[in-house]
């Protein structure tokens, strides 16, 4: 349906899981937060001791699932996966710390989400290795405090601005994911291509990684319809003119933009003159919620330079005019 979408869609599952990369060799691009990640379990491993919480920021499908497990598996520890909604209640949060093994990583998605009781209960997990279970109700409700596991958190969060300063400030380290150079996109399709015994050509490669909004999720995502494009109406190998014919069918276009960018876009340049417009009001425009218009749209229209953000709202660029086909107006910026 969302052939463009970077979160998980529901057919994903089973492919996500095979093109996920093992180990930190395997990973692709990031450089630097590969580099930073190493440093910290090689550091931990040395001493003996779990390494610090590690919160890793970014927009989805770049690959936060990916490293959580990666993280487990270079440190040889059981990987415990929870999300921010699903612990509502702190009684949860308390009993996935109470079983966690000396080492364990417990992986937190969403953990800007997560309910504050529960939030609380982490605060002293994180620094202590501790908990309070509060047994009883009322006046007679004592708190228990209980020793738990040493162990490594690995949070995930699309909007690390959200979460409290008390929490961010227990993460020993946060890697911040960038959007993959065209270049990293290859990597990634090659590797997928071969994992998934697609004849992927060069040329074809480069034309699918130009459109994948810089995500990885993506990049696997359009190389599975270019794929079928490929063996139904033709040969069975993804050329460029292949790639370029199939992505045409799923409304992807030259620069990777999908439908909901381009209403957002020309919601933007059309009803408001190129903005500043604020991003509610743009995203009732397009009839989108508005986090998904501020943490899946606006990151990337940003990094391609279509859409600033101003003090006063969002506003349409020079490229953003044109892409539509427009002639930009003076105060648009460069
Ligand atoms: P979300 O926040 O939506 O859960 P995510 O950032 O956790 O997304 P992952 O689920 O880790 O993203 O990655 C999505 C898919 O993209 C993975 O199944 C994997 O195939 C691929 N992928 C992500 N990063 C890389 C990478 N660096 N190298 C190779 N493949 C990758």
């Amino acid at each position: 349906e969302a052939p463009l979408s970077p979160r998980a869609e529901p057919g994903d599952g089973d492919v996500d899981a095979t093109l996920r990369p093992r180990r930190l060799a395997e990973f692709v691009g990031q450089s630097r937060v590969r580099e930073q990640l190493e440093l910290v379990l090689e550091g931990a491993r040395r001493r003996g001791a779990p390494p610090d919480h590690v919160l890793l920021s970014g927009p989805p499908g770049l690959g936060k699932t990916s490293l959580a497990m990666i993280i487990g598996a270079e440190l040889g520890s059981a990987v415990r996966v929870t999300s921010g909604p699903a612990l509502e209640r702190a009684g949860d949060l308390a009993a996935m710390l109470s079983n966690l093994v000396e080492g364990d990583v417990l992986f937190i998605d969403e953990i800007h989400r997560i309910a504050r009781p529960a939030e609380e209960m982490l605060y002293l997990a994180m620094e202590d290795f501790r908990v309070d279970v509060v047994v009883g109700k009322g006046p007679g409700a004592t708190s228990i405090p209980l020793d738990i596991a040493p162990f490594t958190l690995v949070g995930a969060t699309t909007r690390s601005g959200a979460l409290t300063g008390p929490l961010r400030d227990r993460f020993g380290f946060t890697a911040h994911m960038e959007f993959y150079s065209p270049e990293e996109l290859e990597r990634v399709l090659r590797r997928s291509a071969v994992i998934l015994g697609v004849d992927l050509r060069p040329d074809g490669a480069e034309e699918v990684a130009r459109r994948s909004r810089g995500t990885p999720r993506i990049a696997n995502r359009l190389l599975r319809r270019v794929r079928d494009y490929a063996e139904v109406r033709a040969d069975g190998a993804v050329t460029r003119e292949v790639a370029r014919a199939a992505l045409e069918v799923y409304d992807v276009d030259e620069l990777g933009l999908d439908r909901l960018d381009r209403a957002v876009l020309g919601a933007l340049v059309r009803s408001f003159g190129g903005g500043p417009v604020g991003v509610s009001t743009l995203a009732v425009a397009v009839g989108e919620e508005p986090t998904t218009v501020e943490e899946v749209c606006e990151p990337y229209l940003v990094r391609a330079g279509m859409l600033a953000r101003t003090p006063r709202g969002r506003v349409a660029t020079v490229a953003a005019w044109r892409h539509l086909g427009l002639e930009p107006p003076q105060h648009a910026p460069g």
